[in-house]
């Protein structure tokens, strides 16, 4: 059962500031519903989007990549609607090839994303040959079409340790993300599994430019101006996996959009949360959690994932556009290193 307005306007009561946007809002959003019903739509959500895009979806139809990527291919919807940026719709469109995949904005792009084409994995694969090439979802379906596995960061590191160990190789590439690549090679150091990623021993980076920003002396003082203490049983701060090592170092917890999400859940007892991580998301879980303080610093922020709005999403349902499509061999190939990663997790 689809999301109504109601649900919506009930949702969004536990947070004031919230309610009176959708009071605001509320003509735009019933006339998105109500086309939604009409063209039989399917609309994801991804974690980042602005509180009134992301009730737009059902609690199935909301999430991280992983989760919206599974969605996506299993809905018997004509159409999809993905409010999230574009590799996301892509690779929506890569697992459904014969749903009509919209995105409100195709400007929404990801600068872990931008930087990398097919023969950046291909120089890789050739100065390292044998070693599976892991790629991270952020990420265009050229390089998927050159990759073994495809990973979020959910199951980036059981991807890895799975891909060493169908190949019986002790040297992994991971594109695209270098901070995340660190990070990861500090948790496979046991295992004696060497990962190979852009900026470990060249000048080509691929790093969020939200995640990046964070660093140990803002948590530090995050630490003592909301009085956060480490380790302290009701307060807690947690980090993304694409942020600097030092920064998840100093965290309580460090895990995926997804795995931040279940920790605030299996711990009741939390009065104040920090997340290093995009501010919506703070904004989405404040809703959902009004016992707890989310502590916010929103001038750090995704501004691809801003792009998505409620004038947008009406804009691209009433007409139809932009829709996303993808070539097909590349889709062909590109699906073959998701449906693994898939299958396996
Ligand atoms: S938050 Fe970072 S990884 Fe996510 S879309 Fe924005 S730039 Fe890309």
């Amino acid at each position: 059962m689809d999301i109504q307005l109601e649900q919506i306007d009930r949702a969004l009561q536990t947070a004031p500031d919230q309610h009176l946007d959708f009071l605001a809002k509320r003509d735009l959003i019933e006339r998105i519903l109500e086309l939604r019903d009409r063209k039989n739509v399917l609309i994801l959500g991804h974690n980042y989007m602005h509180p009134l895009v992301y009730q737009l979806s059902g609690h199935q139809e909301r999430g991280d990549s992983l989760a919206l990527a599974r969605r996506a291919a299993e809905t018997d919807k004509p159409i999809i609607l993905f409010n999230g940026v574009f590799f996301m719709a892509e690779t929506a469109k890569i697992l459904s090839p014969d749903k009509k995949v919209l995105i409100p904005d195709p400007e929404a792009g990801c600068s872990l994303a931008e930087p990398f084409t097919a023969e950046d994995v291909l120089a890789y694969k050739e100065r390292f040959p044998g070693a599976p090439v892991v790629t991270y979802v952020n990420s265009y379906a050229n390089i998927k079409a050159e990759s073994d596995y495809c990973c979020t960061s959910a199951n980036a590191l059981q991807v890895v340790l799975y891909a060493a160990r169908e190949t019986g190789s002790r040297q992994v590439i991971f594109f695209p993300d270098s901070l995340m690549g660190a990070n990861l090679q500090k948790e496979l150091q046991p295992e004696g599994i060497e990962l190979i990623f852009p900026g470990k021993d060249d000048k080509k980076f691929g790093r969020c430019e939200v995640h990046e920003k964070f660093t140990r002396q803002h948590l530090l003082d995050i630490r003592k101006q909301y009085n956060i203490p480490k380790g302290a049983p009701d307060a807690a701060i947690l980090v993304h996996w694409e942020c600097p090592p030092e920064v998840v170092e100093e965290a309580d917890y460090c895990g995926s959009t997804s795995q931040m999400i279940k920790y605030v859940a299996d711990h009741p007892q939390l009065k104040r949360v920090y997340l290093a991580t995009e501010c919506e998301m703070a904004a989405n879980l404040a809703s959902e959690y009004p016992s707890i303080e989310f502590v916010r610093t929103c001038n750090i922020f995704c501004e691809h994932m801003r792009r998505i709005t409620l004038e947008k999403i009406l804009f691209s349902l009433e007409n139809e556009v932009y829709e996303v499509t993808v070539d097909p061999d590349l889709a062909r190939r590109s699906r073959t290193a998701i449906e693994r990663m898939l299958a396996i997790f």
